[in-house]
Formats: structure tokens, sequence, C-alpha cells
């Protein structure tokens, strides 16, 4: 039997997968450090060297049956000469959530289309935990709101009949 494309689908800059477990319940991924290419600073974008290795795992999205797919990688503490130092992940895990940011879209997606809950079951993740990455991920990507054009409606009654007006935010209503 041969499996190909694996590498592909688990590709996560800077890592490589190493091994990969399946069962019907749950896979497991292991990634590790992918030494032919050099991390590099975020901030200034030079080559930097890991002084520090720590296992993390993050959640990946369902892998056909198995409703958890679980990547463990070594997280890599750095240190720039421009001054910045922290961990490194792969680009494409959200350490701080710890998911892949796969999971986080295609989570946000179906909370829009679909109640929470059900949205919730077909990930495999409780709905309270669903609910705070789309309200997080809300938050992240909104704009601004731009007060100049804010229009507003005023509603009031006057006896039996009702009145209304529509204001202009610079307007004095
Ligand atoms: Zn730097």
């Amino acid at each position: 039997m041969k499996i190909r494309g694996l590498i592909r689908m688990f590709s996560f800059a800077g890592w490589r997968l190493a091994e990969i477990t399946f069962s019907p319940e749950a896979v497991q991924v292991r990634l590790v450090c992918d030494h032919r290419r050099r991390l590099r600073c975020p901030d200034c974008g030079r080559k930097v060297v890991g002084t520090h290795e720590e296992i993390r795992t993050a959640r990946d999205i369902p892998f056909g049956p198995a409703m958890l797919v679980l990547i463990t990688y070594p997280a890599v503490r750095a240190r720039c000469r421009c001054g910045w130092s922290s961990w490194l992940a792969p680009p494409q895990i959200d350490a701080g959530r710890k998911v892949t940011l796969r999971l986080l879209q295609q989570a946000v997606r179906l909370a829009k289309d679909l109640p929470l809950r059900k949205a919730a079951e077909l990930l495999g993740v409780p709905d309270t935990r669903l609910r705070r990455w789309d309200k997080s991920v809300l938050a992240e990507h909104l704009p601004q709101p731009n007060l100049d054009t804010l229009r507003f409606f005023v509603g009031g009654r006057e006896g039996r009949r009702s009145r209304a007006r529509l204001c202009d935010g610079r307007a004095q209503c």
C-alpha cells in the first residue's frame, strides 16, 4: 500500500512531518524542526538561531472519521540581534489558541452558516470554545467603526401617532 500527499497535507513552513499515527478516533501528527531552513526574525527578517525547544500541541481539522487531530511540534525559543526574542511556532499554527489556522477558519465559516451547537458538533469541539474562537477572530478582523458616516434612528410617540427622524451623526437632532 502506498500513501501519497501526506507531506503536502501537513505542510508547515520551517517544520517537517516526522510521524503520523492513525486510529478511527484520532490522528496524531508529529512535526520536527526542518533544519534545512533557517528560522527568521518576524520583526526584521534576519536569520535567527534557536536556543531552546519545548514540545507543544495544536488541534487540527478532523480527518476522515477521526474527530481529534492533534499536532505536536517543537516551539523554538530564538533571539535576534535587533532585540527581538520569543518563541517561534509554525506560521500555520495559532500557538495561543493551540489550533491550526485552517481549523480556526473552518470554525468561523461553520459558525457563520450553521447553528453554533451543530457547527461545534461537526468540528468535535465544545460549543463554548467555538463561540470564544468566533468572537475573538471577529474582534481581530472587524474594521474600526467610522463614526463620521454614522446615521441613527430616533423614534418617539406623540399621542397615537409615531414620530421618527433620521439623523446624520454630525448634525444636531
Ligand atoms: Zn530581528
